[in-house]
């Protein structure tokens, strides 16, 4: 997978690229991931990419040229780098590449999921545009980007954070990245339920302890006993979740008791 984000603060990605999972999963080569920043394809001499907006008001307003020469300059690489020769093209059982994802940042997106990570882990290209400042002039939206996405009711100072946000949560998905792929599997929303609860050694820690189903090495008792917690807790806390599952009738009797 490719991962770039138009951004002008490109250096706020250099940690986050780097450590932990994400940098792992680019040093396995499983993903390719890059930070441009927009303001080098400012077509004014002083870099500027923002401007006043028409009908007066505060705030400015991210103008449509750097954005799409950035996302057009990326494309043109991109195929500069994959030549396609001829016979290839010509051949129907090449599989011709897939357009990227081009997704803009915006508190006034479609809200991030557990689902959307699924989907955007299953593309080969995305493109993340961050903003800044009041907004972006609506020939962003309407002219260039597949996708509008927000990561909650709330307005942060640019789509940096969100971008961030979205890749680690695509990037843990991929095959290979997370060591125990296990761990995707049973996660929170993954199984649409909330996860079960955890315990580590010690056995009793300050009178508090261990469930004794946990030491029995009963593997199928275990696995009843972390679905019937999932469920309990998910109810606790999330119950609209509960509205999309089908439940059989020992599920629906563990969340009566
Ligand atoms: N005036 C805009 C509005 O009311 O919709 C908010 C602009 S915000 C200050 C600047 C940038 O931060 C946005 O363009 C977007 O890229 C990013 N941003 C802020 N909150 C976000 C959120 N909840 N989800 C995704 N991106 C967000």
């Amino acid at each position: 997978m490719r991962i770039d984000v138009l951004t002008l603060f490109p250096d706020m990605f250099e940690g986050v690229f780097g450590a932990s999972i994400l940098g792992k999963a680019r040093d396995k080569g499983l993903v390719r991931l890059s930070a441009v920043n927009f303001r080098e394809y400012s077509t004014n001499k002083h870099g500027q990419v923002d401007d006043t907006p028409y009908g007066g008001g505060g705030g400015m307003v991210l103008k449509p040229e750097p954005i799409f020469a950035a996302v057009e300059d990326l494309l043109r690489r991109k195929e500069a780098e994959t030549p396609q020769t001829e016979a290839a093209a010509e051949d129907d059982t090449v599989p011709t590449p897939a357009p990227p994802r081009i997704v803009l940042l915006c508190p006034q997106g479609e809200t991030f999921t557990q689902r959307k990570a699924e989907e955007f882990a299953r593309e080969e290209h995305l493109i993340f545009i961050c903003g800044h400042y009041e907004g972006y002039d609506e020939r962003i939206r309407t002219g260039l980007v597949t996708d509008e996405i927000s990561i909650g009711d709330y307005v942060l100072t640019g789509g940096e954070l969100p971008a961030m946000v979205m890749i680690d949560s695509t990037v843990r998905l991929l095959p290979g990245v997370l060591g125990n792929e296990n761990s995707a599997v049973t996660d929170s929303f993954s199984t649409g339920l909330l996860e079960y609860p955890h315990y580590t050694r010690p056995t009793e820690f300050r009178g508090m302890q261990v469930p004794d189903i946990l030491l029995s090495g009963h593997h199928a008792n275990i696995e009843a006993w972390r679905r019937r917690e999932s469920l309990r807790r998910t109810l606790q806390r999330r119950p609209e979740l509960l509205d999309r599952l089908e439940l059989n009738k020992q599920e629906s009797k563990w969340l009566d008791e």
